[in-house]
């Protein structure tokens, strides 16, 4: 059963722009259908990166599980040059699963929906785009 997801995209190192588009042409091999929402530049969440980040996030529908697509977002993370170091740090690609379906997943890899979602304008202003404010309210309920 295909599931409608949503994920977070964000680049604070290196050609930010290019990268959170590079990101969304890689996605779109996921899903062709692929949408985008806008780009914004945010300050860094967490208090541990420097730099200003550029997030938008990506709508799309697949047949993976949650575990198979965060692997395969996880390769394109490290094509894009991601390091994992220190978390929360600066990165040229994070890539997260924000939102999978109506699904709620706890496990040692995963938490779902992102506990982001709903805390962060660095993301909630994006998926606003996609989806609109009143879906977001239902969405969170
Ligand atoms: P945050 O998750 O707070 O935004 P981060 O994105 O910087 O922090 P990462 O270093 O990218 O964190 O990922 C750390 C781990 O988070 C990953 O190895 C992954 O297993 C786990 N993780 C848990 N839930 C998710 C999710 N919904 N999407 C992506 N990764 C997740
Ligand atoms: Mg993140
Ligand atoms: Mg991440």
């Amino acid at each position: 059963m295909k599931k409608t997801v949503f994920i977070g995209i964000g680049s604070s190192k290196g050609d930010k722009k290019n990268i959170v588009m590079g990101a969304f042409y890689a996605l779109q091999t996921i899903d062709p259908k692929a949408k985008l929402s806008m780009l914004y530049e945010n300050k860094a969440w967490g208090g541990v990166a420097k730099n200003m980040f550029i997030n938008a996030v990506c709508q799309l529908d697949t047949d993976m599980s949650a575990e198979q697509l965060l692997q395969r977002l996880q390769i394109i993370e490290q094509a894009f040059g991601r390091e994992r170091i220190v978390r929360w740090d600066d990165r040229t690609l994070d890539l997260d699963i924000l939102l999978y379906g109506e699904e709620k997943i706890s496990s040692p890899t995963l938490t779902i929906p992102h506990p982001g979602v709903w805390e962060r304008d660095s993301v909630r202003v994006p998926l606003e785009d996609l989806v609109g404010k009143n879906k977001i309210q239902e969405l969170k309920s």
